[in-house]
């Protein structure tokens, strides 16, 4: 969602615009009720209503504008990292409240340099748009996915355990695996399962070791128990 120019202006003199305009419509408004024959109130009001509507509408879209770009990833249009965080802080507050659980999922796709290397950036940020589509189109609407950072994407998915993140990692892996993107792609993937108190910090932590085991075969998944890192 790129800035039109008018909006773009809007934005540069806004802090301006806004209060000079309300003080100008007020001081208009107070003296037409003051000094002109206008007997009916609701002829002198209503273009002050339509034009104060109008400020809040164009208001609202580019409030809606700027969320959007604080909290999504520009290539992917998946939420970046800062909102991931949020989320994922939001979800360990939910699990200690309700005792339930939580997977999340940190994803490195596998000689991504390389890709590049031989293809060229562009190609490389294809690659990253359509698995973008297909980790969306793997996932349940309360699933939350992220791009983590480069070539490395993160999922939430609440409500589930270890063994159910397995089975859709182990899912997704193969999805990418057979996907023609029109040269093989693979992703690898680290597990971390809880229902324990853990941080953020310690999820992630856990998360990253798990990935970083699955990375030294690469195309594989590995899931962080308690019990030591289990191969899928
Ligand atoms: P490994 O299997 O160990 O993960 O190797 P790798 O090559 O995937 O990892 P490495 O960290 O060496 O390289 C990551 C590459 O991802 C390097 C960088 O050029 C590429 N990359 C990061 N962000 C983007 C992007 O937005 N677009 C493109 N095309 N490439 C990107
Ligand atoms: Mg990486
Ligand atoms: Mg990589």
């Amino acid at each position: 969602m790129k800035p039109t120019r008018f909006e773009k202006w809007i934005i540069k003199f806004i802090p301006i615009l806004l209060p000079i305009l309300s003080a100008i419509l007020c001081a208009i408004a107070y003296l037409l009720d003051e000094f002109a024959e206008i007997s009916n109130k609701f002829i002198l009001w209503l273009p002050f209503g339509v034009i104060l509507v109008l400020i809040s509408m164009t208001c609202g879209i580019l409030i809606k504008k700027l969320y959007f770009g604080a909290h999504n990833d520009a290539l992917t249009g998946l939420y970046n990292r800062r909102y991931f965080n949020y989320k994922l802080d939001d979800e360990i507050s939910r699990i200690k409240r309700t005792q339930s659980v939580f997977s999340l999922i940190l994803i490195d796709i596998d000689n991504f340099k390389k890709v590049n290397d031989t293809n060229g950036h562009l190609m490389g940020d294809e690659i990253l748009k359509k698995l973008s589509c297909i980790l969306k189109q793997s996932m349940r609407s309360i699933d939350i996915v992220a791009r983590w950072g480069g070539e490395e994407f993160a999922i939430i998915l609440p409500e589930t355990d270890l063994n159910g993140a397995r089975t859709f990692a182990e899912r997704l892996r193969k999805t990418v695996e057979k996907y023609d993107f029109g040269l093989q792609v693979t992703i690898s993937l680290g597990i971390v399962s809880t229902c324990d108190d853990l941080t953020l910090d310690e999820l992630l932590t856990q998360a990253d070791e798990a990935l970083y085991t699955a990375k030294e075969k690469k195309n594989k998944v590995v899931a962080y128990s308690k019990f030591g890192y289990c191969e899928t």
